[in-house]
């Protein structure tokens, strides 16, 4: 069997063979260790039966052992010039199709329904770039793909935030917004020298089950995640003093503390000691034109 596109030899000799420049502004960093990838598709639980989405599959390291193990791949690449290359690297494989296509822009669904043959649960596997992990992967959540999980390599400062509890230092409206969708949790840290080039940055891989049910019932998503982002506006400040800010032409300052007591909930706390919970009462409360 030939050697895995996974090595420093072998993504080297690629490299070199068609005299690839890596493109920074794309977040290029390939990796270059297996094991760290046998490890990815095992947190993700890739089998046999399952398809995956691939976003952004380089010179094909992942996607060969997501080729491998799953049933189906569909990748999504930004990089046109990565045509030739991928063409000759997963030519053995023929359950890979490549999108060349920006992730943000593409039609994810109807790609899905064209490329995806059996109706297997459907599993999205990457190491992202990371100047756009966020945007990629809000755009994933809000798009209610029928998808089952979510296990990305993206940098390890953005990971805890995503995975944080109430009451840590990492937890934010970013923290709510992820687990609004999903059960968030960070399975690995990788070190820098299992890519080639090294990041700036620490990586972790993030898995993320999607929920069958959002976390908490709110009418409006909008007004919620408004109202959260509003909280944690200046986050040394009280939940009160972020809200009245806020909703400074709509509520006067009584109505607000009427608000905050009807839900029990403290004005001289802080938003970051919030549960999503807490915080879907206060967008119940505030979404009532009353007081
Ligand atoms: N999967 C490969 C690996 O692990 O070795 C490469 C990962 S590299 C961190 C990120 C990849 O995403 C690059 O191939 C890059 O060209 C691609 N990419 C960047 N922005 C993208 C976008 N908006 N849509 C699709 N692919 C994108």
């Amino acid at each position: 069997k030939e050697k895995a596109i996974a090595t420093p030899t072998k993504t080297n000799q690629i490299l070199k063979k068609y005299g690839f420049s890596f493109k920074k502004s794309l977040g290029q960093n390939f990796i270059i260790d297996v094991n760290v990838l046998t490890n990815i598709l095992k947190q993700a639980g890739v089998t046999k039966d399952s398809d995956v989405i691939e976003i952004g599959p380089g010179i094909g390291a992942l996607t060969e052992q997501l080729a491998i193990h799953a049933n189906q791949v569909v990748a999504f690449e930004i990089d046109q010039r990565l045509k030739p290359i991928l063409m000759d690297t997963l030519q053995a494989y023929n359950n890979v199709d490549i999108v060349f296509q920006d992730i943000l822009k593409a039609d994810i669904k109807a790609i899905m329904g064209e490329y995806f043959k059996a109706e297997l649960p459907i599993k999205i596997v990457a190491n992202l770039p990371y100047y756009v992990t966020t945007p990629i992967l809000m755009r994933l959540l809000m798009e209610r793909l029928p998808i089952d999980s979510i296990t990305v390599m993206i940098q390890k400062e953005v990971a805890d935030r995503m995975a944080a509890s109430p009451g840590t230092k990492s937890y934010g409206s970013l923290s709510i917004a992820v687990q609004y969708y999903t059960e968030a949790a960070v399975a690995l840290h990788v070190p820098k020298t299992v890519f080639n080039p090294q990041p700036n940055v620490d990586s972790a891989v993030l898995h993320l089950q999607l929920r069958d049910q959002p976390l908490v019932q709110v009418d409006d998503e909008a007004f919620f995640f408004d109202l959260v982002q509003a909280g944690f506006a200046q986050r040394r400040k009280t939940l009160r003093n972020n809200l009245s800010r806020h909703f400074a032409g709509t509520f006067d300052k009584e109505t607000i503390e009427n608000k905050l007591q009807a839900v029990d909930i403290d004005g001289t706390r802080r938003a970051e000691t919030l549960t999503i919970d807490e915080f879907a009462s206060l967008a119940r409360v505030f979404a009532k034109n009353e007081n």
